[in-house]
């Protein structure tokens, strides 16, 4: 499912029509310090416009990662070419994952190694559910030959050996870090494995990720009027047209539009951003839920800043 880039808001309904028209950009978050950076809207297709999901929480001069689809490190590029600094690849670093699908962790060798070769210096901190440390384990080991190249007494990054560890934190509900910007909460959340949303406490916002999930209690709770809250969603439309294997998988495990209109309802976030979405098109999201939902949403798009 590809869907043309362009942002939509809905403080306004008239919005629609110049939003369509005109590819009106995202507002940015102003003079708040925190930032959010979509580096990855899509789903497991290989769609060029929307990369793997990942996002990027940034605030002062750090960047939390939020998943790390396939593309994660290029998007990180073309975010820090657009001025955002803290997405260097070299200062990629922390990254908490929602579960172990693989649209969420192709991306994971792309994180130990570009950075590395590019130049970080320092281990990577990883946190997620249980299997995050056997992946890790086992993508060190594929990639066995290359580590040995590069820090044997010829190779390039010999100087700077550290910069492809990895501590992998295996997770469970509550806080699961804390340092000087941000206090980060997980939650448990209903997907085919064991899976976790994400609350982020900045000093100026408060941002909840839902990851992949059917709709939640704990999702509502986590926000509770957030200021952002990033959830998945798909339409009925869409739905119909998937095989009946899928319908009922998504029907367990993923959200509807009427699912996340009556979650966003309880739990009033001020923007509710839709990401890993799949509609018709862009178009019948849009209108989907605007039918449904009356308060403040965008659709997610890659390299959006909010
Ligand atoms: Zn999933
Ligand atoms: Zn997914």
């Amino acid at each position: 499912m590809r869907f043309k880039s362009f942002a939509c808001f809905v403080f306004v309904p008239m919005l629609l029509t110049a939003s369509l028209a005109g590819g009106q950009q995202p507002q940015t978050a102003g003079a708040s310090k925190t930032k959010i950076v979509l580096l990855g809207t899509g789903n497991p297709g290989p769609d060029p416009d929307r990369s793997g999901p990942a996002t990027a929480i940034v605030v002062n001069d750090t960047a939390y990662l939020v998943d790390f689809g396939p593309g994660v490190v290029r998007r990180a590029a073309a975010a820090f070419d657009n001025g955002i600094k803290e997405l260097e690849p070299t200062k990629l670093r922390v990254a908490f994952v929602t579960h172990l699908h693989s649209d969420h962790t192709v991306g994971y060798p792309d994180l130990i190694f570009t950075p590395w070769t590019v130049g970080r210096r320092v281990p990577l901190e990883i946190y997620g559910p249980k299997g995050l440390k056997a992946m890790t384990e086992h993508l060190l080991e594929a990639y066995r030959v290359d580590i040995e190249t590069r820090t044997n007494p010829d190779g390039n990054q010999r100087g700077f050996p550290e910069g492809h560890k990895v501590n992998a934190h295996e997770i469970t509900p509550g806080i699961v870090y804390k340092d000087a910007n941000v206090t980060v909460t997980a939650f448990a959340t209903k997907h085919a494995m064991e899976s976790y949303g994400y609350h982020f406490d900045t000093p100026d916002r408060s941002i909840v990720i839902s990851g992949d999930t059917n709709p939640t209690q704990e999702t509502i709770d986590a926000c509770r009027g957030c200021d952002v809250l990033i959830h998945e969603v798909h339409t009925p439309a869409f739905l119909a047209t998937r095989p009946e294997t899928f319908q009922e998988f998504a029907s367990k495990y993923h959200t509807t539009t009427p699912q996340l209109a009556e979650l966003a309802r309880q739990a009033k976030p001020k923007l509710l951003i839709l990401n890993h979405y799949s509609g018709l098109s862009r178009e019948e999201l849009f209108a989907d839920m605007l039918a449904r939902y009356s308060g403040h949403f965008v659709i997610g798009r890659d390299l959006d800043v909010y």
